[in-house]
């Protein structure tokens, strides 16, 4: 089973409930993707000690002027502008290229090959006594985050569990993330900040076919805008984690917020069994 974690706007606790969710679960030997590749921090909650790091490229196009006659078909064909014929050469800008393929393909002169370009590493760590952490490490300054996140997210396949915590937002790179999941989990708060967002990214589960609930984090009592969501739109709210100081200290010191409120274990078991009762 695959659990994607996401939100539609960043800092509501993502990070928080998927960490959790692989510490309360641990029974399954779960494995988590940090697919939040801009941005990774479970190692950091998690107190990851990496074993293992991997290169990831994608792949650009490298001309051969000894072949190209500078038609400018390929600058044609390029729907990303990743392509400029000048009188004397063909330049390529590697970052808005999108790896397609198409130019190599259908240079007529057959002038175009493929090349590696490094974009991130994924590093593969275990956590003990929980399960196995993979995370995304986009290059500073790399504008494609999507193939790294689908190479994080090819790893260890055949784990029973997998938790993906994803990027925040509806962006290609949230999209990514999500796919091929059996459930998302769309963690909020219970505030008119980000409510549009939110609004967003359950298009974007529905969308794909993912079923979906809500959890809403720092909760305080009021949720009538919250209510209201997912009436109009049928995603049920799953869980509401209550507003904690604690939680919250013990979160920013790297202390485990599941000693600082006990009762966050039985909430999450519960979302889990309402999440298998809504795949059964
Ligand atoms: S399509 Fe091929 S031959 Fe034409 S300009 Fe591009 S690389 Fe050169
Ligand atoms: S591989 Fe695709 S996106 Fe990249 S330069 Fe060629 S046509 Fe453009």
């Amino acid at each position: 089973m695959q659990i994607a974690v996401a939100s539609g706007k960043g800092g509501t606790g993502k990070t928080l409930l998927s960490t959790c969710l692989m510490k309360v679960l641990s029974e399954y030997n779960p494995v988590l993707v940090d697919a939040d590749v801009e941005e990774p921090n479970a190692g950091l909650v998690l107190k990851q000690q990496v074993i293992d790091t991997v290169k990831v490229n994608r792949l650009v196009p490298e001309i051969d002027l000894q072949q190209c006659n500078l038609c400018g078909k390929c600058a044609e064909i390029c729907k990303f502008n990743a392509l400029v014929v000048l009188a004397h050469k063909v330049l390529v800008f590697n970052e808005l290229c999108h790896s397609c393929g198409a130019c190599a393909y259908l240079c007529p002169e057959a002038a175009i090959k493929e090349k590696g370009h490094h974009i991130g590493v994924i590093e593969e760590a275990d956590i003990p006594g929980y399960g196995t952490l993979l995370t995304g490490r986009l290059t500073v300054g790399e504008a494609q985050s999507p193939p790294l996140i689908k190479a994080t997210k090819n790893k260890k396949q055949a784990a029973q569990l997998r938790i993906i915590d994803c990027p925040p937002g509806t962006t290609c790179a949230m999209i990514e993330s999500i796919r091929d999941s059996d459930y998302c989990l769309l963690i909020t708060e219970p505030t008119p900040f980000g409510l549009h967002d939110l609004e967003l990214s359950l298009e974007a589960v529905g969308l794909l076919g993912i079923p979906g609930g809500l959890v809403i984090n720092r909760w305080q009592g009021q949720e009538q805008e919250l209510a209201d969501l997912s009436s109009r739109t049928g995603i049920p709210v799953l869980a509401r984690i209550p507003f904690s100081q604690e939680l919250a200290r013990a979160y920013m010191q790297g202390r485990d917020p599941l000693e600082a409120m006990p009762a966050l274990r039985s909430i999450l078991s519960d979302i889990m069994g309402q999440i298998k009762e809504a795949l059964s």
